[in-house]
């Protein structure tokens, strides 16, 4: 072998550099293997930085264009794509370069190329100076996930995933989305405040599956506009490349009969992990059939000294999940007794409003049989938001009917994602409504909301609207 290190991490997104830096800061001599020339992964890269760098210039404009309610007009935008391009980069490159940095400070060897298991104590890395093999003690996986594709889609720039989208090459006039998901509303509200109409085609009942039903109606409520046709329980069938457009075929209950033409049409119907790319039988570890590599809650796969994390181990495919993970796996590594032991993990969708939940949904809950008491605080009872103008939002609480305990929450408005942690805590610590109507939350603000939905849980806040 070239070179020998305590631990080889195979990919450099959230859970892998997370994991690389923790190994490191523990005395550990690390290496971190990316096939790309930048580190972060798909989350700075292709994934959560760069969608809200163009999210949060959506909301901007959608919020500029409201302030004519209130007295102040700003006109009709001037939209410079190539402008935003470079400033979306520019966030990115400032991301990615700080984890360069700090893997240099950390004195982390970074190996640029694919890497691939060839045997239980090596992996081999194709650099572009050629092959090189690196022996570790440990490893840890972290080759997370990539986009999936229709079979039937053919090569087309007017088809594009998550990745192509968010390279803004040009606003469509009709655009079609392909997965009623976080991502494909996410990419959807950027492109729709650009200016482009959308369809979105969802095999499922609902859109953004997952979140709680009275959350996605308000967000539904308010993006309605953005859209012609909202086609749920419909399939996508067939895709066609003409010069005058994509023409796509549906299924199914609300499809339209003929095949309809779009500028552009992405692709969101979900990520497949890598599972598969890496060698893993080189090494003796064990790839289920979709992927996934199976762990137990100190991330080691079944062979004992390669360990797992992130989106290759399963679902929620999160970068906060990815991270926590990546600290057990560096820290067991490390000869720690770490487990991963998450009783919820967040889900956001940074749309306009926001929508974010955590632990149970009202509609699980049911399924489960589970007894719980409801404490929904509409905004439009919240000074401050109402003071921003923007009051369609609620927080909705969920606690065990007999102890009294949080077992779930939902918020939807704006700022949502950045309130989510407070009841993820509240659920970790085991907090009941008392505990979170007692808490003295600051006025006015959106946070309020949390403590005031907790006193209608109580049935100590009658006085609403
Ligand atoms: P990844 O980030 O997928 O990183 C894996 C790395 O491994 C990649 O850099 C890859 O190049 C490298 N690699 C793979 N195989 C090899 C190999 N053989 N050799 C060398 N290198 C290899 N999550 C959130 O929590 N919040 C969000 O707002 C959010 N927004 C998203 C928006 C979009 C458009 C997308 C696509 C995803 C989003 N996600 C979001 C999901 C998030 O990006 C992933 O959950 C996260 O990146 C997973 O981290 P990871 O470390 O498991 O893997």
């Amino acid at each position: 072998a070239d070179q020998s290190f305590d631990v080889v991490v195979l990919g450099a997104g959230p859970g892998g550099y997370s994991a690389a830096f923790r190994a490191a800061d523990l005395g550990l001599k690390v290496a971190l293997v990316e096939r790309y020339s930048t580190l972060g992964g798909v989350c700075l890269n292709v994934g959560c930085i760069p969608s809200k760098a163009l999210l949060h210039t959506a909301a901007v404009v959608e919020e500029a264009a409201k302030m004519a309610e209130h007295g102040i007009s700003f006109g009709k935008p001037d939209i410079d794509l190539d402008k935003l391009r470079k400033f979306k980069e520019g966030v990115v490159g400032k991301l990615t370069g700080g984890l360069a940095g700090m893997a240099k400070a950390r004195k982390v060897a970074v190996v640029t190329g694919i890497g691939a298991f060839v045997g239980p104590n090596h992996i081999e890395v194709e650099t572009k100076d050629g092959k090189q093999v690196l022996q570790f003690a440990s490893a840890i996986i972290a080759a997370g996930s990539q986009s999936v594709k229709l079979p039937f889609a053919p090569e087309d720039e007017r088809i594009v995933d998550s990745t192509g989208a968010l390279l803004l090459k040009s606003v469509p006039k009709k655009m079609l989305i392909i997965g009623g998901g976080i991502i494909g509303l996410e990419m959807g509200t950027v492109y729709s405040t650009l200016g482009a109409r959308l369809d979105v085609v969802e095999m499922l009942d609902g859109l953004m599956q997952g979140a709680d039903r009275d959350l996605v109606k308000v967000w539904q409520k308010m993006n309605e506009h953005r859209f012609d046709n909202i086609m749920l329980k419909t399939k996508t069938v067939g895709i066609e490349a003409k010069k005058d457009g994509i023409w796509v075929t549906f299924e199914g209950e609300k499809a339209p009969k003929e095949p309809q033409r779009y500028d552009l049409v992405l692709q969101a119907v979900g990520r497949s992990p890598n599972g598969k790319n890496i060698g893993a039988d080189k090494a003796g570890v064990q790839v289920g059939d979709r992927g996934f590599i199976p762990v137990n809650s100190q991330m080691r796969t079944n062979v004992p000294h390669i360990f797992a994390i992130g989106d290759i181990v399963g679902q929620p495919m999160l970068a906060h999940k990815a991270v926590h993970e990546g600290h057990v796996a560096a820290e067991v590594a490390a000869g720690q007794k770490s487990h991963f032991d998450a009783t919820v993990i967040p889900s956001v969708a940074y749309t306009d409003p926001e929508v974010a939940w955590v632990g149970l949904t009202e509609d699980e809950a049911k399924k489960q049989g589970r007894k719980i008491t409801k404490g929904m605080f509409p905004w439009a009872a919240s000074g401050r938001a109402i003071a921003n103008g923007r009051d369609e939002g609620f927080t909705k609480l969920l606690f065990d009917e007999e102890t009294h305990r949080i077992v779930g929450g939902g918020i939807v408005g704006t700022n949502a994602g950045d309130m989510i942690g407070e009841v993820a805590l509240a659920i970790e610590m085991g907090a009941d409504m008392v505990d979170i109507g007692k808490t003295i939350h600051p006025h006015p603000t959106l946070g309020e909301s949390i403590g005031m939905a907790a006193e209608v849980a109580e049935g100590v806040c009658t006085d609403l609207p």
